[in-house]
């Protein structure tokens, strides 16, 4: 029976005690040492001594900068917005036919369907997104905004209600977006509807002075009036429901004709419907600044 073999720190190996020399020899060859050396580790206190992490002390977060609120050029207005018509209305003829007050004392149908342009895209749908625009470009400037109808899929809100919302929501103005549909494929153009002599006290005039900034921001836009409509494109009437129960500054947007050709194809790309968007948020923002 071989001897055990021993190896110390470095390689060094001798027999057990008590093995015989054969053992002991066999335990110092060459390839028992490299063994050993293999095997064997030295301890940890006789390597290196590893240090200890340093501890640093916990940092004191940094300061806050007092700096002040960033006011956006609209922060602290509301804009109420109108978009046309809705998705649902052509499939509810009942709820959209049904008469509601007018403003005026008389009676008018809650809402229509609107127009199409001759490929059938829908007003409705035109009147959704640059609505969507706007409200996003409003947003960025700091507005507040608040919209007549969640999405365009549902019906209506009824005509007196896309006018009392505004006061409703504390707005400072109104702006009802819109897409006109002369049969006439030649006519062409945009036109700003406001209220004639609004049953609320302090509201026909700067409903006046938004659709002027709203010609003006139109024009800056490389949009021209339908001269249809008077040399500014404005127009005020009497039968607009929504613009009658108006208590704030309002103006119904009629963004151009869906059934020219050249402008339907402005209102369909996505580009074009964010130019008119930016038109009209050009002309709130020169409304409320002013
Ligand atoms: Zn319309």
């Amino acid at each position: 029976m071989p001897g055990r073999c021993r190896v110390g720190y470095w390689g060094t190996c001798h027999a057990a005690s008590g093995s015989p020399a054969s053992s002991r020899a066999r335990c110092c060859s060459p390839a028992a040492r490299e063994r050993g050396r293999r095997r064997i580790r030295p301890p940890a206190r006789w390597g290196a001594r590893r240090r200890a992490p340093r501890r640093r002390p916990p940092r004191c977060p940094p300061r806050p900068r007092r700096r002040p609120p960033v006011e956006e050029p609209l922060t602290g207005f509301v804009v109420a917005v109108d978009p046309g018509h809705n998705g649902g209305n052509a499939a509810h003829p009942a709820e959209v036919t049904a008469p509601v007050p007018d403003g005026r004392g008389g009676i008018k149908a809650c809402n229509t369907t609107g127009t199409a342009s001759a490929t059938d895209y829908p007003e409705h749908a035109f009147n959704w997104e640059v609505a969507a625009a706007v409200r996003e470009r409003l947003e960025d400037l700091g507005a507040e905004v608040v919209l007549s109808r969640e999405d365009d899929e549902g019906v209506g809100p009824c005509v007196d209600e896309r006018g009392q919302f505004a006061g409703d929501a504390g707005a400072d103005v109104l702006v009802s977006i819109h897409a006109n549909g002369t049969e006439d494929t030649s006519a062409a153009g945009f036109h700003m509807i406001v209220v004639e002599d609004s049953p609320h006290a302090g509201v026909a005039e700067p409903s006046r002075t938004l659709a002027e900034d709203m010609v003006e921001a139109f024009g800056a836009a490389d949009l021209a009036p339908n001269p249809a409509y008077g040399d500014d494109g404005i127009v005020a009437r009497t039968d607009i429901a929504g613009l009658n129960h108006a208590k704030v500054p309002a103006v119904l947007v009629e963004c151009g004709e869906m059934r020219n050709p050249d402008e339907a194809a402005l209102m369909e790309s996505a580009a074009g419907r964010e130019r008119y968007a930016a038109a009209i948020v050009a002309g709130v923002q020169e409304f409320l600044e002013d």
